[in-house]
């Protein structure tokens, strides 16, 4: 009996073990896709850039959002004081109401990237959803006049399996970034620190994130002029994203 009995809570300990092995195993495939999903730097299938190898001192100065009414017109007279050319993922559906907006943006010598047409996160989105969302993205920067290469920036960066496939299929590279003194809300909320971020991070080949669009970011807004004129005092050259691709040594 006593055999019996211990051999019960072998059992029992068996059963204990592999529901634990399995929780940790789903809490690490979880944690696992999450983090891919959301990496900067990684992407499961196409090109995906978050800075680029150089020894020149260039960094490119990135919008995401919008184009909206306002504060695209405040950016780009900010931009011309210091004779900065820029790159702005644009948002489709934002185009499609302000198609004034996007034109003045490509007149003024930008760049213009795809952000999506509805900025939705894409990781689960199915695949024909997200070719219309890059194509009618797409067919509305051709309408505003852009004629350069078209990159893609995925909304809050995530991005799973059906993303990464479709964009390698149409070998769309993906833009990210290496700064981004928004994320943390001590630095948002002042614009002295944020530029201070990107004084101390920048390297040459970064690619800085901003949002400008939005009457909630009033204080990136401010720490423009002040981050452009600190970094061209330390001798560093504003390019769009096409431009340091081009500079990079592998692109990576
Ligand atoms: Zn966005």
């Amino acid at each position: 009996l006593a055999q019996d009995l211990r051999c019960d809570d072998n059992k029992g300990y068996i059963v204990v073990r592999v529901l634990f092995v399995l929780g940790v195993i789903s809490i690490v495939v979880v944690v696992g896709i999450q983090n891919i999903s959301r990496s900067r730097t990684f992407q499961i299938a196409g090109k995906l850039v978050h800075r680029v190898d150089t020894n020149q001192k260039l960094v490119a100065l990135t919008f995401d959002d919008g184009p909206s009414e306002g504060y695209t017109q405040d950016i780009l007279k900010t931009l011309d004081n210091f004779s900065v050319k820029a790159t702005f993922f644009l948002v489709g559906g934002a185009m499609e109401r302000n198609p004034h907006l996007a034109k003045l943006i490509v007149n003024s010598g930008h760049e213009i990237g795809n952000h999506s047409y509805s900025h939705q996160r894409m990781m689960f989105m199915a695949y024909d959803d997200i070719a219309n969302e890059l194509k009618k993205t797409h067919q509305l920067i051709d309408q505003a006049g852009y004629t350069g290469e078209i990159y893609f920036r995925p909304p809050y960066a995530r991005k799973l399996l059906n993303l990464p496939l479709y964009l390698s299929r149409s070998h769309i590279t993906s833009v990210t970034w290496d700064l981004e003194p928004e994320t943390n809300p001590n630095l948002a909320k002042d614009r002295n620190l944020m530029i201070e971020h990107v004084v101390d991070n920048v390297r040459p080949g970064s690619i800085i994130l901003m949002h400008i669009m939005f009457k909630a970011r009033g204080e990136s807004m401010e720490a423009i002029p002040g981050m452009i004129e600190r970094l061209q005092g330390q001798g560093y050259q504003f390019v769009t994203v096409s431009e340091l691709l081009a500079a990079g040594k592998s692109g990576v």
